[in-house]
């Protein structure tokens, strides 16, 4: 059995910073990476909006800078992923996804939020062959090529931007006749001549023989002028949302409709004493690197003081 003070679970923003405030309040952290080492940011290109950088910052280079402060106040990273929690015990139990047990008197939780997919069995059938919910990890293979991105917010108008740098065309799949963007990313996005919005479509499947030929939509779904129609594309890129990385914590805390946990208030406390939530899997509103990062701080010094009290 393993014991730790302080277990930190996830390694975005959120996890990174309560790493930096717990280990430099001598509580020596262990911080468990997960399947996304650095978390979502890793999955985009230069972060303009994180202070500090006025210039713009590589998102890798962000989390890795993050990530080295966390060590040097003497924060241990495993690379693990917790796979299942009692929080009804004392201390509280973690078991990683090689066997081991952890047990740990404190918990914050930072798990972050993962990408949505439309549910089609398509998406399935041509994962990693023409479908990806990330523009700027698989956005390169689709030089000269012609995509289309699915979502009206902000990430499907980031999205399409980027890929409209790399691609001959790019569609943006909008289910409404409007875009929920920011206006700036609109914009951008209304303004750029190599992207073309489809309003008020949606997709029905996908074809194409050993990687995606193009997309059956539909337009306006159930009205009389609906019309259902192929679109030849090379690449299918969800930008449909995300939800929480929560289910390991369900059965045990409070959580919205959505799944998002639910805390006391303005604060990282959970109904459980001692455990502590961070950054996305507890944000359903904001979600941005530099309140995940704001809300680990939170997360640590409450965790501090709790510790001290103990
Ligand atoms: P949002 O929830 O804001 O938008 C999701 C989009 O996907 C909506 O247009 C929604 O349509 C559409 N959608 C959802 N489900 C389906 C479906 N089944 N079929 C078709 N379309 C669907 O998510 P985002 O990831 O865009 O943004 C999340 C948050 O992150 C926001 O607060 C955003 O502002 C922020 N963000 C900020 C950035 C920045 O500041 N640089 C960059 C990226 C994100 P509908 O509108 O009809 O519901």
């Amino acid at each position: 059995m393993n014991y730790t003070k302080l277990l930190i679970i996830g390694s975005g923003p959120a996890g990174y910073t309560a790493a930096i405030y717990a280990g430099r309040a001598n509580l020596s952290p262990t911080l468990l990476e997960g399947p996304q080492p650095g978390g979502q940011l890793t999955i985009t290109t230069d972060v303009e909006n994180f202070p500090g950088f006025p210039d713009g910052v590589d998102a890798n280079e962000l989390m890795d800078n993050m990530r080295r402060q966390a060590e040097r106040f003497g924060t241990t990273i495993l690379s693990n992923l917790a796979t299942s929690v009692d929080l009804g015990v004392r201390p509280f139990r973690i078991t990683l996804d090689d066997g081991s047990q952890w047990e740990a008197d404190s918990i914050i939780i930072a798990t972050g939020a993962s990408a949505k997919y439309l549910g089609l069995s398509d998406e399935q059938t041509y994962m990693g062959k023409g479908v990806s919910a990330c523009a700027t990890c698989d956005g390169f293979f689709y030089r000269k090529k012609v995509v289309a991105v699915v979502g009206g917010g902000d990430t499907a108008c980031e999205e399409a931007s980027y890929l409209a740098g790399l691609a001959a065309k790019v569609y943006l799949i909008v289910r409404k006749p409007f875009l929920r963007a920011s206006k700036i990313m609109q914009e951008r996005v209304l303004g750029n001549e190599k992207i073309e919005v489809l309003f008020e479509t949606n997709t029905l499947g996908l074809y194409g023989k050993d990687g995606v030929e193009g997309a059956h939509l539909v337009y306006r779904k159930g009205e009389s002028d609906e019309r259902q129609y192929d679109l030849p594309i090379d690449g299918f890129f969800l930008a449909i949302g995300h939800h929480p990385n929560s289910e390991l914590f369900a059965p045990w805390l409070q959580t919205d409709a959505e799944g998002y946990l639910v805390s006391e208030g303005d604060s990282p406390r959970t109904s459980i004493p001692g455990v502590f939530v961070a950054g996305d899997v507890a944000d359903p509103r904001y979600r941005q690197a530099v309140i995940a990062a704001g809300s680990g701080a939170k997360a640590a010094m409450e965790a501090e003081k709790f510790l001290s009290e103990k």
